[in-house]
């Protein structure tokens, strides 16, 4: 070890990357890295297992690589006797050992990491460099700017802003295919027949420090949400490239007209499950969508399946990291509905006798993984009708996912799907009653409810509420031009069917919160 150290660089969870900004310039010599694995990371919001072993096992094979290439590593062990449990602990531990010159960090995704780690550089009077993430096609000041001249913000002028920009998919000025968008080709069901035979998942089986990972997970969060007997994430970029050039070959080309379609029991579909690897920067945006373009260009996908793909990384992600940094922190705090209802058990352990709730939260448990639409139209949708508090439902979405960090999560879970922005991000809520699942999936045919019945025995929970939503908001829904022909529907029912269906939804609501 150094006597003392020139630059001290901090290397988070979702920092894993040897090109990030904050390691050029790196120097053997006066230089060292600190990295924290601690429990305050798998506890703050409830970890599922498959979420922390993604994290601890990338991060291990992360620090064994940086060790290889003869860095300085100090690397705090979560269950070391004197780990303090808290990055601000462990950071202070490695300041008071090193007694470096100063600290450098890449732009942290998370607010509240930010504030700990400024805090503690304040305290020891040391100066905490912050330096740009270019694992984005965009700055948060690219986004600022953006939104400067905009009274409404909305996805699609920003990523048409980013297509111009960065060329992507564009012939001089104009889109490749002549159409921005290409969503309205990209929204088949599997039909009757369902989806046929689908590629494999590119799964790895655990190496030995994964393993040890999981035995740790096991002893020390074994009352956390999941199971690990699936585990098969990337955790090297090695791993992430072999899963990204899977998805470029055996799912891309269908990824677009599958993009919205569900399947009892079929977890993996046409998506690509990149989004870990990605939030951990064991893949960059960059490389991902130059993939897709190749493809393209090569003829092996269409064009609607690579913009549709495209359109996810460099529009949605991009996109809800500028609204998360915007809005941080107050941001967490919103709920323009002023619902309250608890999350309901079943989201912790997937027994619900709704056949499609049931789907998508048990194999969210078994793998930490579901797809867009199963997150918003499916439990999200579902939480947002009932009327959960949405700081509940962020929980769970931050604790449950694989991929699940905060700068993504909070936007979509907040406001795409639980439109708790009251519009700020989209331009209406996700909300659709329990036809739309049936339509999308064939869940509805093994359930024991009927989506088309609103009220009854039979009756879908997701229609009750559906309607039971419309009728509750009306007022102000009917100032959003989007949901006129929603409420044009809602208007058909008579006061009685109304009447009986808020009746349905009050008992459904107290059932299930009892
Ligand atoms: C309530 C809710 C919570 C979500 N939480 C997360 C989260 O914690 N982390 C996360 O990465 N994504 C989140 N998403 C977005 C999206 O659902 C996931 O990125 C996607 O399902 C991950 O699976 P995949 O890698 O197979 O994605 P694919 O369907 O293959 O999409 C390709 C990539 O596009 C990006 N992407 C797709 N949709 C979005 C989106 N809406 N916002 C940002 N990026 C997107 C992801 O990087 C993803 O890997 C959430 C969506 C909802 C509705
Ligand atoms: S009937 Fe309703 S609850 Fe059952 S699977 Fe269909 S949408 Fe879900």
């Amino acid at each position: 070890m150094k006597s003392k150290l020139r630059h001290l660089i901090l290397v988070l969870g979702d920092q894993l990357n040897l090109d990030a900004s904050a390691l050029t310039g790196f120097d053997n010599q006066q230089d060292a890295v600190w990295m924290a694995e601690v429990d305050e990371e798998s506890t703050y919001v409830v970890s599922a297992k498959q979420r922390t072993a993604v994290f601890l096992s990338a991060m291990r094979h992360f620090a064994i690589k940086l060790r290889n290439m003869k860095y300085e590593v100090h690397y705090s062990l979560i269950d070391a006797d004197n780990n303090t449990g808290n990055l601000a602990g462990e950071l202070e531990k490695t300041i008071l050992l090193t007694r470096p010159k100063k600290l450098i960090i890449t732009e942290p995704g998370d607010w509240r990491v930010l504030q700990s780690l400024r805090s503690v550089a304040q305290k020891h009077l040391l100066e905490l460099e912050i330096r740009q993430d270019t694992y984005f096609f965009s700055t948060l000041n690219d986004f600022t700017l953006h939104t400067k001249a905009r009274k409404q913000l909305r996805l699609e002028f920003f990523y048409r802003e980013l297509r111009l920009k960065t060329g992507i998919l564009m012939d001089g000025k104009n889109p490749i295919g002549t159409k921005w968008n290409f969503d309205a080709d990209n929204r088949s069901s599997f039909g009757k027949q369902g989806p046929g035979i689908l590629p494999l998942p590119k799964r790895f089986a655990p190496d030995q420090t994964t393993q040890e990972v999981i035995l740790l997970i096991e002893d020390r969060f074994a009352h956390h949400p999941g199971t690990l007997d699936s585990f098969g994430w990337p955790v090297t970029r090695e791993q992430a490239l072999d899963s990204l050039h899977d998805f470029i070959a055996q799912r891309l080309p269908s990824f677009g007209l599958y993009q919205d379609a569900m399947w009892e029991g079929e977890v993996w579909l046409y998506h690509s499950h990149l989004a870990s690897s990605l939030n951990l920067k064991l893949l960059s945006p960059q490389e991902v969508v130059a993939e897709a373009v190749n493809s393209f260009n090569n003829r092996l996908a269409p064009l609607e399946a690579v913009e549709g793909f495209i359109r996810q990384i460099l529009g949605w992600r991009e996109y809800v990291r500028g609204i998360y940094w915007m809005h941080m922190p107050q941001y967490v705090e919103l709920n323009s509905n002023n619902v309250h209802l608890p999350l309901p058990h079943f989201y912790w352990t997937g027994q619900t006798n709704m056949a499609c709730l049931r789907d998508a939260i048990q194999q969210t448990l078994a793998h930490g993984y579901a797809h867009h639409i199963q997150r918003l139209m499916v439990t999200g949708l579902y939480a947002l009708l009932l009327g959960v508090s949405p700081k509940e439902v962020h929980q769970w979405y931050l604790g449950v996912y694989v991929d699940a960090v905060e700068w993504v999560e909070l936007p979509n879970t907040l406001c795409m799907s639980q439109f708790a922005d009251g519009g700020l991000m989209a331009s209406k809520p996700y909300i659709a009653s329990g036809k739309y699942i049936d339509r999308m999936s064939n869940h509805c045919k093994g359930c024991q409810f009927n989506p088309a019945e609103a009220t009854g025995h039979n009756a879908c929970p997701f229609t009750t509420l559906y309607w039971d939503y419309l009728n509750r908001h009306s007022d102000a829904l009917a100032k959003n031009p989007r949901m006129l022909m929603q409420l044009k529907n809602l208007h058909r029912l008579s006061e009685d069917k109304k009447q009986l269906i808020a009746m349905q939804a009050h008992q459904h609501r107290s059932e299930i919160t009892a």
